[in-house]
């Protein structure tokens, strides 16, 4: 077919290439940088996903506040990125910024626990109904612990994830579903041992599959979102995870919600809105309002097994924890943040210009008669270049289109908006207005005008 989600190919090659030229017209200074940081940073960054946004080079940030960034050559962005959820709460909300001068004085990692322990404990208790907690750098590190325990206190060996799904760079849920089998996952590097045969795959949405899996008897813990973000967005049907639960609780199988993107959802994530009772509960990114931080909760029960597991095992490194995990910085900025940021009218704002947003690109969807839909969990939206809505990862993988959405994405970016890169994920912040929101619609409308001029 010459068309690709409804857009001619030759469409999306004019406009990607009249788009990157523009970009590299309107970012001397970022280009410039971009050269000099090769000499001592492979592709010019710090981090090789910052090459990941379709840009002829990456663009060079001078400062963000709130929802809106400044390259550095002086352009403006409205940010509906959000440095991908890390900023979820907008770029340095203030409390985090009286936090970071306040404690800037007093000493930053003492690997020491500080007085904000106990009332942190108890405002996560309070607010994810979830009685025990520990604290680590990173949604990728809480996962990663939280697997391990659960293995270490079932016995079982194996891990289950839903095909598709993504809980940062735990080598065990590096694994897809091909035709059927256990693979690791495409592009994958340096794997050493093989995880086929520590994890089961299944799709997302099928509890026939996931029953069958969890009856050979050999799972430890089931980890996943409550709905998969991070291909595209695929959402729960109606009872899904709450069935997910039930089948785990009948095989003696641990659940594992990671909510580091449904936090998105409210002020106590997909899990307290629609009152499931997981085991262990993980969310980091945005939880201490950009500082790096990630929490993990868990059930008296697993804090009594892992007692017992400890003496097991007998002295020794568990092989779980991190240097500056904790740390007194993160401990403020986390208590600040869930003291003062994650409000419920902070939730309340966020929700409606998100509301505002998703409404505004249906509108857009159904006036070109593009074959795409939106999706939607709480602040977070996403559109994909697809007609219905997947109900897996399979078919979710289906309906991304790397050059089209590079096309659209440069298009914004050239314009002042910022989404998140890899797919069509926007995020909306205390701090996004409804203009933003309905300047970030209209752009989107003409960018699909210019991919659809001449149709
Ligand atoms: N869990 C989920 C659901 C995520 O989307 C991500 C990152 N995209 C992570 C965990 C890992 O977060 P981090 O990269 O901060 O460790």
């Amino acid at each position: 077919s010459s068309s690709i989600a409804g857009i001619e190919k030759a469409r999306i090659e004019a406009c990607l290439k009249a788009e990157t030229a523009r970009f590299i017209d309107r970012n001397p200074r970022s280009r410039q940088l971009g050269q000099e940081a090769k000499a001592h940073f492979p592709d010019g960054v710090p981090m090789h996903w910052m090459t990941d946004w379709g840009t002829p080079f990456p663009l060079f940030v001078a400062e963000a506040t709130g929802a809106r960034l400044t390259d550095v050559d002086g352009n403006a962005y409205r940010d509906f990125c959000l440095g991908d959820t890390g900023s979820m709460f907008g770029h340095s909300p203030a409390p985090i910024m009286e936090v970071l001068a306040r404690q800037g004085g007093h000493g930053l990692t003492y690997m020491l626990p500080t007085e904000d322990v106990p009332v942190i404990g108890r405002l996560l208790a309070e607010r994810f109904g979830l009685p025990q907690w520990q604290v680590a750098a990173t949604a990728t590190d809480a996962n990663r612990f939280a697997l391990r325990w659960a293995r270490a206190i079932t016995g079982r060996p194996k891990i289950l994830v839903f095909n598709g799904c993504y809980h940062g760079t735990v080598d065990e849920t590096f694994v897809r579903l091909r035709d059927g089998r256990v693979i690791h996952r495409p592009g994958l590097l340096g794997q050493v041992t093989d995880l086929t045969t520590g994890a089961h795959v299944v799709e997302f949405n099928d509890l026939p599959a996931l029953e069958a899996a969890l009856a050979e008897g050999d799972v430890a813990c089931v980890i996943t979102e409550p709905a998969l973000t991070n291909i595209g967005m695929v959402l729960p049907d109606e009872g899904f995870i709450e069935g997910v639960q039930a089948a785990c609780r009948r095989t003696g199988t641990l659940l594992l919600i990671d909510e580091t993107h449904t936090i998105s959802t409210g002020p106590g994530g997909w899990t307290r809105k629609h009152g499931l009772s997981p085991d262990f509960f993980v969310v980091g990114k945005a939880i201490a309002g950009g500082v790096p931080c990630a929490v993990w909760g868990f059930t008296d029960a697993i804090a009594a097994g892992m007692k017992i597991a400890r003496e097991k095992a007998g002295p020794g490194h568990s092989g779980m924890g991190t240097t500056l995990s904790a740390n007194a910085l993160a401990l403020r900025a986390l208590r600040a943040n869930l003291e003062q940021v994650m409000t419920d009218a902070a939730y309340d704002h966020m929700l409606a210009m998100s509301d505002r947003l998703a409404a505004g690109i249906r509108a857009v969807i159904a006036g070109n008669s593009l074959p795409w839909h939106v999706s939607a969990v709480g602040a977070r939206a996403e559109f994909v270049c697809g007609p219905v809505p997947p109900r897996n990862g399979a078919e979710a993988a289906v309906s991304m289109h790397g050059d089209l959405e590079a096309a659209i994405h440069l298009y914004l970016m050239n314009r002042g908006f910022l989404i998140a890169p890899f797919h069509n994920m926007t995020l909306t912040c205390p701090a996004t207005t409804a203009e933003d929101v309905d300047a970030l619609v209209a752009c989107i409308a003409a960018a699909c005008g210019d991919l659809l001029a001449g149709a």
